[in-house]
């Protein structure tokens, strides 16, 4: 588990406002989070609820992370405490209304309810609209926690109503450090910070099947495309489209590429500490004997056009196939 402290070593302004609520028990009705992603809102949220609800804190703000209602708030089973995701692209109306529907009704175990809202600006004009309703007439015990890394596209009548705390963006050693400390290996840290991950998206793919096996596979398509195209063309039919079949997963796996070249690049500017798959520099310093620093950025900038193409719903196999011709 995280504790605030962990937490203020990055963020010290963002913890000591928000600690100072809690021990003074001068809470907000609405907060703001926002800043970059992998800033710590997502854990700072969950901390929030668990010192909100613990039933052991005594004069601090530090919950106990061992009762009752820590335990179901860190599994998601907490009855009031609410998270809100946004449903495929947005945050949608029936999703704030249900929300309300669940407020009508007094806490289930308690007086005191706390909901949480992700990528707050993701919220259409309509569900804004009914949150801002909603936070027109807060009762007395409820906390709104809403995490954005983008509020100027939030409604100007939202923002006025939270307190806003601001999240400073993490250098990449930083973020690396502290995910180390979170009990993921150095090697997957790299690659999560490259990747813009958050530390429960890192802890998820720190044992994931799929993501070991994803990055064998872009490993190979890299040898591949260094021998010959026609080598990599072969090899998307062979393996590649077994693994990522669908389009998030072959996001996943044209980022992984993305970061194989930006590592060639690094290498040949001579930042050699900076590589992401450091534990293969060999292998990188093969590749940049092989291919000029203008050739890895011509690549680096067809992955990044083949990424904005699938997810703008381009045939995925006729997107690959390109790309690894145009490498
Ligand atoms: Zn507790």
């Amino acid at each position: 588990m995280t504790t605030w402290s962990q937490l203020k070593s990055n963020q010290p302004i963002a913890i000591k406002m928000l600690q100072n609520s809690i021990e003074k028990q001068r809470t907000a009705h609405a907060y703001l989070f926002h800043g970059p992603k992998g800033t710590g809102k997502v854990e700072a949220s969950l901390l929030f609820a668990m010192s909100y609800f613990c039933e052991n804190r005594e004069g601090t703000s530090e919950p106990c992370g061992e009762c009752h209602s820590c335990k179901r708030i860190q599994t998601g089973n907490h009855p009031d405490v609410h998270w809100i995701k946004p449903d495929g692209q947005s945050i949608k109306k029936e999703q704030i209304e249900h929300l309300q529907k669940e407020f009508t009704y007094t806490g289930l175990e308690s007086t005191q309810k706390c909901y949480i809202i992700e990528d707050a600006e993701k919220m259409t004009v309509h569900s804004a609209n009914r949150l801002l309703k909603f936070l027109e007439e807060p009762s007395r015990q409820t906390v709104a926690i809403l995490l954005s890394e983008n509020i100027d596209s939030m409604l100007a009548t939202i923002l006025s109503r939270c307190q806003r705390i601001q999240f400073q963006p993490l250098s990449q050693t930083e973020q690396q450090q502290y995910l180390i400390e979170q009990g993921i290996p150095d090697s997957t840290a790299r690659i999560c910070v490259a990747m813009n991950l958050n530390i429960y998206e890192a802890k998820e793919w720190k044992d994931d099947e799929w993501f070991a096996e994803a990055r064998k596979i872009v490993l190979q398509l890299m040898e591949k495309v260094m021998n010959s195209n026609n080598e990599g063309y072969l090899f998307i039919h062979q393996a590649w489209f077994d693994h990522f079949k669908d389009r998030n997963q072959l996001e996943t796996g044209l980022e992984l590429l993305l970061l194989w070249f930006k590592d060639i690049i690094l290498y040949h500017l001579d930042e050699k500490e900076q590589l992401v798959f450091y534990d293969q520099s060999d292998r990188i310093e093969r590749y940049h004997q092989m291919m000029t620093i203008d050739q890895a950025k011509h690549a680096v900038y067809n992955i990044l056009d083949t990424k904005r193409r699938v997810s703008m719903n381009v045939h995925q196999t006729l997107a690959m196939e390109h790309l690894v011709l145009q490498i």
